[in-house]
């Protein structure tokens, strides 16, 4: 048994289908001699199919960012045209008959392991270059790494060094009984995704594994526990069975709350919306009870094809959504990319820091066009239902202005084109940077409604990347700070008059709704998976105890004294 770390419940069992990259071991399959010319074609191969790509991408960032960002990729040109670098490789094939991969790996591990040792930030940015050149030719000499098709005869366990919202954008939902990556946070899109799938993910096995996993294993997940077997024996497999089985016969009792209305014991209403990722998710929307969508995030929409989807390719899905709502609330949050979510046909310059870089609102302010394409979509789909407008990743004052405007743009022009829309249509933003949250009544001004992503901010309060599995421990929102931080907005949104809810995975933690219930929140928006879950502790739950709780807890100095409070009020709940 080998423990990571759970970051989507459930237990998955079945063979295991591997994703390779870069830092995977390849075998060291030898080269036949008669195949030496083959070998030699694949690698030029691989290489003119590199540089084309590199060439593409130059003229791509040339044209939307500009010439500065684009000149990195001749930098990665020249690392292919140059005379040692490949000399290298092509000796290794040459004289001991190694796949052509094998012999890229291992110049590029030298070369890398060189320019590391200087201690100087030039050299190492080189190595960094080194290595991505590197992985775009091994993509093209072990097939397409994103595009790497599963099997499609037999449902698999996913295993990969780790995965991008992107990639598990393009996979078959049924076929994926669960997923399995080295690196990667709890946080992450990919682990949101998951949940929102209902397929278990298990995180940062990296370093902990005796041997690579190979397709075909047999492999046990259990999500929650974080745990994972590779071909274990009969009486594992039987035990895993049994609990596979009361985990989805309490996942049916659940289904019971669905229509029962989400009151405490004494008698407090609170609104339990869902987040989807997918118009598909819809039908469970309803099918669960939810008040509404409280966060539909559109960036999905755009990443499961080649080219950005147009303003009625938009418009039929956000139509749809609001229809099948029968009037409940639906929250469209515009596109939320950057970070760790990126579109493969809209190559975007590196960044050290992508989470502080350009994402979100950032994105849609520095390309207007996509953007009130977008409104359009969204204001048109406004008439088939109770359809409102969420920005993200909001900063400042500007921001929030500088969008409005684009929406009013966007409401002349369909009005110019004689289309019908909600011209009251409420426009919301998400609370998850920390400026936001402290100037949340200044911003309320400008708005109906906020929603805080707690997601994002409690990786920006507490300076803890959401996606990184070595620091994962640290990604703590019982924080004492996280909790005066979201009693601040609350507070001024009351003061102001300005509902807030709550769209981040906080939300449907059981373990914070006390807390919730204590600061006032009445608005939560959770994954469809675990809002049954949320529920029904909400249905045992007493809203005049939480508001004593969180007097309690507001003086804490310590995560594990909040901790140890709420421990103990859960026999009173
Ligand atoms: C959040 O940050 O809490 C949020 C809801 O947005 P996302 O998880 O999509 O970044
Ligand atoms: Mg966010």
């Amino acid at each position: 048994m080998i423990r990571g770390i759970g970051a989507s419940d459930g237990i998955a069992m079945g063979k295991a289908f591997m994703i390779p990259t870069w830092e995977w071991d390849f075998p060291e399959k030898m080269v036949d001699v008669t195949d030496l010319a083959y070998e030699f074609e694949r690698l030029y191969d691989g290489i003119r199919s590199s540089k084309d790509e590199l060439k593409l991408i130059k003229q791509e960032i040339h044209e939307v960012v500009g010439q500065e960002e684009s000149n990195i990729f001749d930098a990665h040109l020249a690392i292919l045209e140059d005379p040692i670098f490949m000399n290298e490789i092509q000796g290794i094939i040459e004289r001991q008959y190694k796949a052509a991969e094998v012999a890229v790996k291992e110049v590029i591990d030298k070369f890398v392991g060189m320019f590391d040792l200087i201690d100087d930030e030039y050299m190492k940015e080189r190595a960094l270059d080194i290595k991505d050149v590197g992985n775009r030719l091994l993509k093209h000499l072990l097939g397409d790494m994103e595009e790497n098709v599963p099997p499609t005869d037999y449902p698999y366990i996913l295993v990969a060094k780790e995965l991008t919202p992107s990639q598990l954008a393009h996979l078959d939902p049924p076929k994926v009984l669960g997923l399995v990556t080295m690196v990667g946070g709890t946080h992450s899109h990919v682990a949101i995704m998951a949940r929102a799938m209902s397929v278990p993910l298990i995180i940062g096995l990296e370093g902990k594994l005796l041997r690579p996993i190979q397709n075909g294993d047999f492999l046990i997940i259990d999500g929650q526990e974080g745990t994972l077997y590779i071909n274990p024996d009969e009486a594992t497999i039987e035990r895993y069975k049994a609990r596979k089985n009361n985990w989805l016969e309490f996942k049916e009792s659940l289904q019971e709350l669905s229509n029962v209305p989400p009151i405490t014991m004494d008698n407090k209403m609170i609104s339990l919306h869902a987040n989807i990722n997918s118009f598909k998710e819809i039908d469970q929307v309803v099918r669960n009870g939810a008040s509404g969508v409280g966060l539909f995030r559109t960036e999905y929409l755009y990443m499961d094809r080649d080219s950005l989807p147009s303003e009625d390719e938009q418009f039929e899905v956000y139509k749809h959504a609001a229809a099948k709502l029968n009037g409940l609330p639906i929250v469209i949050r515009t596109l939320d990319i950057g970070g760790d979510k990126k579109l493969d046909y809209m190559p975007m310059a590196k960044e050290d820091n992508p989470f502080l870089g350009y994402r979100a609102i950032r994105i849609s302010l520095g390309r207007k066009d996509l953007f009130k394409t977008q409104l359009k979509a969204i204001l048109r789909a406004s008439v088939f239902g109770y359809v409102r407008i969420m920005y993200p990743m909001i900063t400042t004052l500007n921001e929030v202005k500088e969008a409005n405007a684009v929406l009013e743009e966007a409401k002349q022009e369909l009005s110019d084109l004689g289309y019908d829309y909600d011209s009251n249509i409420e426009v919301g933003i998400t609370i998850e940077v920390p400026a936001a949250a402290l100037i949340a009544d200044v911003l309320a001004s400008e708005v109906n409604f906020l929603s805080i992503g707690t997601n994002d901010l409690v990786q920006y309060v507490l300076a803890v990347d959401r996606m990184n599995e070595n620091i994962a421990h640290m990604y703590d929102p019982f924080h004492p700070a996280i909790i005066r931080l979201l009693k601040h907005i609350i507070d001024a949104g009351k003061r102001v008059g300005v509902p807030v809810g709550v769209c981040g995975e906080l939300a449907g933690d059981i373990r914070a709704l006390p807390i919730w219930l204590g600061l006032g929140f009445e608005e939560l928006s959770i994954s469809i998976q675990t809002l049954l879950h949320v529920k029904h502790r909400l249905l045992s739950s007493n809203y005049a105890n939480c508001k004593k709780l969180v007097e309690s807890i507001l003086v804490c100095k310590t995560s594990q004294e909040i901790h140890n409070l709420l421990n103990d009020a859960d026999q009173v709940f």
